[in-house]
């Protein structure tokens, strides 16, 4: 199996029908990045910056993480990363930090929400990507955002950071782009602000299936109870891919359905043309694609989740149907 994924490896990652879908990688640590070149992958998706902090017995200095970063992009060659700033509470603490006592970490205080209630940890953060970035391309997002407010806010943060190192006449980033991680469902009804705001949107559909359906994910009573390829919960998707195409905003698929084939195919089939996954996915996925025709697909997600038809039949799940692709 493996050997034969790796073959794949070279070829352009198309679809039969000719939709080339951009596949990228899921990471965290350096040790992730060899992945690129054995995969074949287009760039990172997601870089978890908080693993670093997870690992580590102290905070991690300013030094200590731009000397990550720039050992991220010196691993890139000229493929593109997307940064997700500081990821942390709910399930994700810092043995160093103080701990939080909440009743429902999950809906507390945790990314975006601390980076805006503590922001010298965002400026630090975003002054050693942008530092890391000199005379390139950086790309940051931000995790668990909730509105559009709070993305200005968050951008404005790492913008006054820019204007720092301007000041300073320190190396700059040749391009900064900033976008938002969708993953909280009340962005779902900010997304012409969102669209409009962001320089790319992500899907953090973990978290987005979540909080949509109101299932602790890491709670096994309930987090099988739904299934992401309901017509809730692709219906939610496809709207997005919709807004997104309209507003003319790029997005990507992080969570981990983007990396399971038959939940890539599905997205795929609802328009999504970048997916970001765990290195192990990418064989699976691309070999999925390379075998697929997206036109009788996306006519039957039209036609299954559009308006209910007199006589239609609702079903829990198009999981079966799909699986006949
Ligand atoms: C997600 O929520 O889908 C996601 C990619 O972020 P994480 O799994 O790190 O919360
Ligand atoms: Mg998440």
């Amino acid at each position: 199996r493996q050997a034969q994924y790796r073959l794949l490896r070279d070829k352009p990652s198309r679809s039969i029908d000719g939709v080339s879908v951009s596949l990228l990688l899921n990471a965290g640590l350096l040790v992730d990045l060899p992945h690129l070149g054995e995969t074949g992958a287009d760039g990172v998706g997601l870089f978890r910056t908080e693993l670093q902090f997870m690992i580590a017995e102290r905070m991690p200095s300013a030094k200590d993480q731009q000397a990550l970063y720039a050992d991220v992009f010196a691993s890139m060659g000229d493929r593109p990363v997307t940064f997700r700033t500081l990821d942390i509470g709910g399930d994700k603490l810092l043995p160093y930090m103080p701990r939080v006592e909440e009743e429902n970490p999950a809906l507390g205080w945790r990314a975006i929400r601390i980076a805006l209630d503590r922001p010298a940890l965002l400026r630090i953060q975003a002054r050693a990507l942008l530092k890391a970035a000199a005379g390139r391309h950086l790309r940051l997002m931000f995790p668990m955002v909730a509105t559009s407010a709070e993305f200005r806010r968050a951008k404005a943060l790492v913008e006054g950071e820019l204007d720092y190192l301007a000041r300073q006449g320190s190396p700059r980033p040749t391009q900064v782009s900033m976008g938002a991680m969708v993953e909280v469902p009340s962005l779902l009804f900010e997304m012409d602000e969102i669209a409009r705001a962001a320089d790319f949107l992500s899907i953090g559909s973990n978290d987005l299936m979540q909080f949509l359906f109101a299932a602790d994910r890491g709670n096994k009573l309930v987090s099988g109870r739904f299934d992401n390829l309901s017509p809730a919960a692709l219906r939610a998707l496809r709207r997005i891919a919709q807004w997104a195409g309209a507003a003319d905003c790029p997005v990507t698929v992080c969570g981990e359905m983007a990396g399971r084939p038959l939940e890539a195919m599905t997205l795929i089939g609802l328009g999504f043309r970048r997916l970001s996954m765990s290195a192990a996915s990418v064989g699976p996925v691309k070999a999925m694609l390379l075998a697929l025709d997206t036109r009788p697909l996306t006519e039957f997600l039209d036609r299954s989740l559009d308006a209910v038809a007199p006589g239609h039949d609702h079903v829990e799940t198009l999981r079966p149907a799909l699986l006949a692709f």
